[in-house]
């Protein structure tokens, strides 16, 4: 007969403990103050025999839901790494203006149990990223039920524009408790993040929204008649399409070995950028130098991770508004808006490009292979810049010069910058290129790791 599992070896296995503790602290706090604060509103606030018709109604709603939405919900998750919403808030926000918290509690667990099993466990989410978006959404919850109780409940809605306001308000406050639990533990997790991870995109709050709405007129339909809860279905499935095919669209978009833009997206934003930009417009193209030996040295998979690498080495070396991208093989070009006219822009440029190219010759790649690890460093890399409008009147026209001046810092030795345009005189100390020799010894001999 097979022993069952020991409960302290289940425990251990949770995969909360793989969080970094902080994190772990904080998820562990939202968990408990949820549970507390589920127990204490049920026991505060009893639920009548009505409450608990409207919660099987919403519940069974919601149920169904994702039982027609799992084929979208699943295809989104496989292209999409962090989801932000899910569209169920449709009926959680519908109990959490509707009924007493009892009752709030009782939609969420069914919700989010049925959930589980049929969407996010098959997902291989781990529990205790479920547990805490269940943790968040009854916060929210909660938070929606005080705001409409203190603005008179569902039946002041009736009452014109205060009615409306009142309806803004619940959801504006479901939204942000929500989002800022969510951004809390994403920041804590990797405090170097930046706003759109944190937050999301403006598009999938613009969802959120969306569905919160339909929660409010869900509310009001089940006032009128529980079978208009149906007629909330076809649109919400709808929403569920508008998400997948704007999934699709960042998929498309994007470099999946960097999770850079790829060179299609890049130049699709890049021409937008460039056509609405009033000032001058910076573009560097980067080569690695080299490369090919990384790749002769220690294969491709290693090259990819030092491609990965190099990807978040230049991101970081840049804000958030320039755009990144991965123009081909080992050839990256960035876009930098709002730079100072003339001399200034060039020279501002050579500087950031400067500092990425520093910042790759320092970079240094573990890699951790089956039965190897070693680091690869000694990289180089060349980098060629030119500026809309002086060097061009399009982006075609630009990158044609920003790749011809790259081709120069190639030829002159590279591991240097190069700006169209531009005297050496911009590229003194601390621009001044370093010594051919040592560009041309470092990537052989400086190329160092072991597998
Ligand atoms: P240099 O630019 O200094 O002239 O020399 P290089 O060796 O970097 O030459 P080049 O830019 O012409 O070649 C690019 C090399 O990058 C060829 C190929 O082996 C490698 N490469 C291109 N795409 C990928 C990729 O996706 N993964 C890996 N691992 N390597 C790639
Ligand atoms: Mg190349
Ligand atoms: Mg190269």
């Amino acid at each position: 007969m097979p022993q069952p599992p020991r409960l302290s070896w289940t425990v251990a296995r949770w995969s909360l403990w793989t969080l970094a503790v902080r994190v772990r602290v904080f998820v562990l706090i939202v968990d408990t103050v949820a549970v507390v604060a589920a127990t204490a509103g049920a026991f505060l606030a009893p639920s009548t025999g009505d409450h608990f018709w409207v919660a099987a109604i919403l519940a069974a709603a919601g149920i169904l839901h994702t039982e027609v939405a799992t084929g979208i919900e699943r295809v989104r998750r496989r292209v999409a790494e962090r989801s932000y919403f899910d569209l169920s808030s449709v009926w959680t926000f519908a109990a959490a203006v509707l009924l007493p918290p009892a009752a709030i509690v009782v939609v969420i667990a069914a919700l989010y149990v049925h959930l589980w099993f049929r969407v996010w466990r098959p997902a291989k989410v781990p529990p205790h990223r479920h547990i805490f978006t269940t943790a968040s959404v009854l916060f929210a919850a909660l938070a929606a039920h005080l705001v409409t109780t203190a603005t008179g409940g569902v039946a002041n809605w009736s009452r014109g524009i205060a009615g409306l306001g009142a309806i803004v308000l619940a959801i504006a406050v479901y939204a942000v408790v929500n989002t800022a639990l969510v951004a809390a533990v994403i920041a804590l997790d990797e405090p170097r993040s930046r706003l759109g991870e944190l937050f999301g995109h403006w598009d999938d709050n613009m969802l959120e929204i969306a569905t919160l709405c339909l929660g409010a007129l869900t509310a009001i339909a089940l006032g009128t008649n529980p079978w208009m809860v149906l007629t909330i279905l076809p649109p919400l499935l709808v929403l569920h399409r508008a998400v997948l095919v704007r999934r699709l669209e960042e998929v498309a978009s994007t470099d999946a070995k960097t999770g850079l833009l790829n060179a299609a997206g890049w130049r699709a934003r890049a021409t937008w950028e460039m056509e609405r930009a009033r000032g001058t417009v910076g573009v560097l193209i980067l080569d690695l130098d080299h490369f090919k030996a990384v790749n002769d040295a220690y294969g491709h998979l290693v090259g990819d991770s030092v491609l990965a690498a190099v990807a978040s080495a230049v991101r970081s070396q840049v804000r958030e508004n320039d755009l990144v991208g991965r123009f081909g093989g080992e050839e990256f070009v960035v876009l930098i808006p709002g730079l100072p006219p003339a001399r200034a822009g060039r020279a501002e440029l050579a500087a950031v490009a400067e500092r990425i190219r520093c910042r790759i010759a320092e970079l240094t790649v573990a890699i951790d292979a089956v039965g190897s690890h070693f680091v690869v460093e000694g990289l180089s890399t060349s980098v060629g810049g030119a500026m809309y409008p002086g060097d061009g009147s399009s982006l075609d026209q630009v990158l044609e010069a920003a790749d011809a001046a790259l081709y120069a810092a190639k030829h002159a030795g590279r591991n240097r910058v190069r700006i169209a345009g531009a005297t050496d005189s911009y590229l003194e100390p601390p621009f001044a290129p370093p010594a051919a020799a040592e560009s041309s010894v470092r990537w052989s001999g400086g190329l160092s790791g072991h597998p």
